[in-house]
């Protein structure tokens, strides 16, 4: 049966919905025992500057290994912890493995300068986000701002009043803030001069067009020339193929990640992804340790 007609006429296939059902029971099961039992990990991938080849940044993306379902996305899961409440737990979890990952690559001589983690909505506006961050920070020794936290549109217009203020707040403790999806969500540009903001993260859905299809390359140039002019660094998520990159650096986009440089990666390949780059490029392997 076709996946897609499971998962729009569910109606009509009583089967495929109690699978569903059946599914999220244990999902919402196993996530309640997933912390403890360990079965959550981070994958990074890299964010690669197109112009020096070096790794600016990675993306902390969680995965779960589920001893029955395998390996589930976490746009399956993460939307089932923001309902239960379950994602403060988890949140806290991620924040402070991927500052610990970034100290432990410091001291095995593997430079990431940042790492970039994703926040759910509930977690944004929960009012204890600020004091998370500073005990992290402490407890972890990391500077400030080699943390940046991923925000969307709609997480900020859900209350642009209190977001501004939250956002305030950590930009004050060093950290970095980040616009992730850019270009998804419901809001307007003002917005981006209201909102303290570091980075501009252009949605894959408009990288996936680049450079074949002219509106898409026009909203691509046209992003990464108002993030360049508003002062922000702009990335761009989901490129895929050489052409893409060539367009986007053609562009002046500075920060790039996709599958065409790397997947994201388990710590320990991350490290060898970064120990290979560096060997490949020595002259920047050096400029990387400086
Ligand atoms: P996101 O933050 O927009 O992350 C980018 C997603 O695009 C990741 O999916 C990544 O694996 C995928 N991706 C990266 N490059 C490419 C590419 O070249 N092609 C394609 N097709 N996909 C690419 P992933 O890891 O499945 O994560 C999905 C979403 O789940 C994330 O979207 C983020 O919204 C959420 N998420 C992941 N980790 C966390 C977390 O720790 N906390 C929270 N709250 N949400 C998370
Ligand atoms: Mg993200
Ligand atoms: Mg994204
Ligand atoms: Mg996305």
């Amino acid at each position: 049966r076709s996946k897609d007609a499971g998962k729009n006429t569910c109606t009509f296939f009583a089967g495929d919905m109690n699978d569903e059902a059946f599914e999220r029971l244990l999902m919402e099961n196993g996530l309640r025992l997933a912390l403890e039992r360990q079965e959550f990990e981070l994958h990074y991938q890299p964010q690669i500057n197109p112009f020096t080849h070096q790794v600016e940044a990675v993306e902390a993306l969680i995965r779960w290994r589920h001893p029955d379902l395998g390996m589930v996305s976490p746009a399956r899961f993460i939307p089932i912890t923001e309902e239960n409440g379950m994602i403060r737990q988890i949140g806290d979890w991620v924040l402070r493995t991927a500052c610990s990952q970034l100290k432990a690559w410091d001291d095995d001589g593997v430079h990431v300068p940042r790492v970039a983690v994703n926040l759910s909505p509930r977690q944004f506006l929960r009012g204890t986000l600020t004091a998370t961050v500073v005990e992290v920070l402490e407890n972890t020794g990391l500077a400030p701002g080699r943390l940046e936290l991923e925000v969307t549109e709609g997480m900020l217009m859900q209350n642009p009043a209190e977001s501004v203020d939250i956002l305030r707040e950590l930009k004050a403790l060093g950290v970095q803030i980040a616009i992730d999806d850019f270009g998804t969500g419901y809001s307007s540009l003002s917005y981006l001069k209201r909102f303290p903001l570091d980075s501009l993260k252009i949605d894959r859905s408009f990288v996936i067009g680049v450079p074949d299809d002219s509106d898409s390359s026009a909203i691509a140039e046209t992003v990464v020339a108002m993030g360049r002019k508003l002062g922000l660094n702009v990335v761009a998520e989901g490129v895929e193929t050489s052409d893409q990159c060539r367009f986007l650096r053609a562009c002046g986009c500075k920060l790039l990640q996709g599958y065409f440089f790397a997947k994201p990666l388990s710590a320990d390949n991350l490290r060898e992804f970064i120990l290979d780059s560096v060997r490949a490029s020595p002259a920047l392997g050096r400029t990387t340790a400086l």
